[in-house]
């Protein structure tokens, strides 16, 4: 079987790269056994179907779907950091917080699509919105499973109490291995110390509302802690129900590149094998669809929005002639069908 890593790569300022396999999903599945084993029966206990866990990872052996699995949202593209190897910071998009009314239309698309999960994500951090509470919890009443990803760097108690008491199933915390240097070097604006009072903080409430959310740690990993990886994610775990290993990846739109993997289909410009515009779809804080998160920030292609949840349906845009078309391209390995997947990172 290929390997999820393989050889140091010079590249031409003799910089050396360890190349990671992003679309390689059995190695993958192996590399992350233990997080992946503990998150498929939590989502067997909250009732998603055996068949849609399966078809997350392996869209292309079932027929194309007319629904997402989940669908992702952004509640805010502001963030309170500055990480070196993020674009929030860089203005590629305007920045806000989704309103009231868009929030209510995400809502009425969500219930109206049957969509089991809902993924809270995006390009800044969405503890920062101030109607967070009231977001999750109408979220929690109305699908099965919500998960949101956040820095932790809270300033004060009731963003987790919130986010408990939501009952949102999974919370995952991203943090930087390597240590309080290295954290608050990778993350400007971060306060290490911060993140560890947070995280006990986390854990305590979790106890006292007996709650089943999984605290999911996020560990971003650069190639000189590969050899330490184990203690690493053993640090970790006093923080945390799970550690997911996260390999630091570089991104063609970001000018970072210090201690950071290559992904192969970004190195050779291939056209990775993609399982993302089978199982997602992303709304912006504005109302914006787009068909990718990862064309928003691509240098080369426009950002590609399909259209706006005040004037379409989420299902609509799901099934749309552009959707279809890289649905199949992907499918069927037909590479003029999907321009702007050359050289992708892929999912
Ligand atoms: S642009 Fe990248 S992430 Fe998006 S569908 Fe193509 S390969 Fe997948």
């Amino acid at each position: 079987m290929k390997r999820i890593f393989s050889q140091f790569d010079s590249d031409l300022n003799n910089k050396e790269h360890l190349i990671y396999d992003r679309t390689n999903k059995i190695a993958e599945i192996i590399y992350r056994f233990e997080p992946y084993r503990k998150l498929f029966w939590q989502s067997l206990k909250k009732r998603i179907p055996l068949g849609e866990l399966i078809r997350a990872r392996f869209p292309f052996l079932f027929p194309n779907p007319c629904k997402p699995i989940y669908t992702t949202v952004e509640f805010t593209n502001i963030c309170n950091l500055i990480c070196v190897y993020c674009s929030s910071h860089l203005g590629f998009r305007p920045q806000g917080m989704m309103s009231s009314e868009t929030f209510s239309k995400f809502l009425q698309n969500v219930r109206e699509l049957d969509v089991n999960r809902v993924h809270i994500v995006g390009n800044g951090e969405p503890t920062l919105h101030p109607e967070l509470s009231f977001f999750v919890q109408k979220l929690s009443q109305s699908v099965k499973y919500v998960d949101v990803v956040t820095n932790g760097q809270w300033s004060n108690e009731s963003i987790p109490y919130a986010l408990i008491n939501a009952a949102v199933d999974r919370i995952d915390i991203s943090v930087d291995a390597g240590g309080m240097n290295n954290y608050e070097k990778s993350r400007r604006g971060a306060c290490f110390d911060k993140l560890i009072f947070n995280l006990r903080k986390l854990q305590e409430i979790k106890r006292e509302l007996k709650a089943s959310t999984l605290i999911n740690i996020r560990l971003m990993l650069r190639p000189s802690q590969k050899y330490k990886e184990r203690k690493l994610i053993a640090y970790w775990s006093q923080f945390g129900d799970i550690v997911m290993r996260s390999p630091l990846v570089h991104l063609d739109q970001i000018d970072y590149d210090e201690d950071i993997y290559r992904v192969l289909q970004e190195e050779i410009q291939a056209y990775p094998k993609c399982i993302q515009v089978f199982n997602n779809i992303s709304v912006m804080w504005n109302g914006d669809v787009s068909m990718c998160d990862f064309l928003l920030y691509r240098k080369g292609p426009s950002a590609m929005i399909l259209g706006n949840i005040h004037k379409d349906s989420i299902k609509e845009l799901f099934n749309c002639p552009m959707m279809i078309q890289y649905r199949n391209g992907h499918k069927k390995r037909n590479l003029e069908k999907i321009p702007f997947c050359k050289g992708c990172i892929g999912d």
